[in-house]
């Protein structure tokens, strides 16, 4: 299948940080497709929550939006397994890996993410996760340190009134964000 230039598959980490990110491309002139999948939010009821909020977020801003079936959480934990303190390098490749075979899969002529904008994700594996990708997939990787505009992302969602996470996604990134707070409380 030949790829269409000028169109580039989203990967939404959530709709608070694909808001900007999909504003962004379509500025530049790419025709912009989001793309769902994230076996790395854990439990499955979380997942579901951000999940919607993407749906409704396609939906407000109007962009197609392709949800990947099934939920696969079994694949993820068999990715980090044994390097559960170096994990987010596994979880980028399963997420972004499969992002740019869809891409290939769709016709697309490239893929990015929504992890860009985050200055709370390894910015430079997220990069590097990208092109390595990109590479293995003949498709094209579309970079840009959105870092600076995350707070614009999150006043574009603001009236939206859309489920915001309070951890990045896995079982262990929940752990580290309570945890403190809980051995504070029985201090
Ligand atoms: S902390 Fe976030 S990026 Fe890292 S493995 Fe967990 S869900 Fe993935």
């Amino acid at each position: 299948m030949s790829l269409v230039p000028d169109s580039v598959l989203v990967h939404t980490c959530c709709a608070h940080c694909s808001a900007y990110t999909v504003a962004y491309w379509r500025t530049l002139g790419y025709s912009v497709t989001g793309f769902w999948y994230n076996p790395n939010i854990h439990p499955f009821t979380e997942h579901n929550l951000r999940l919607e909020a993407v749906k409704k977020l396609s939906e407000t801003m109007d962009f197609p939006l392709k949800v990947e079936e099934g939920y696969d959480f079994r694949e993820y934990f068999r990715m980090v397994a044994w390097r559960e303190d170096s994990r987010c390098a596994p979880c980028f490749e399963l997420r972004l890996g499969k992002t740019s075979r869809k891409a290939r899969e769709l016709g697309i002529g490239s893929f990015t993410s929504s992890l860009l904008i985050s200055p709370h994700q390894n910015h430079e594996l997220a990069r590097n996760t990208g092109v390595k990708a990109a590479a293995e997939n003949g498709v094209g990787f579309l970079y840009a340190d959105l870092r600076k505009r995350y707070s614009d992302s999150r006043h574009i969602t603001k009236p939206m009134e859309l489920y915001r996470q309070q951890y990045c996604g896995c079982i262990y990134s929940e752990f580290e964000r309570y945890s403190a707070t809980e051995q504070g409380s029985k201090a």
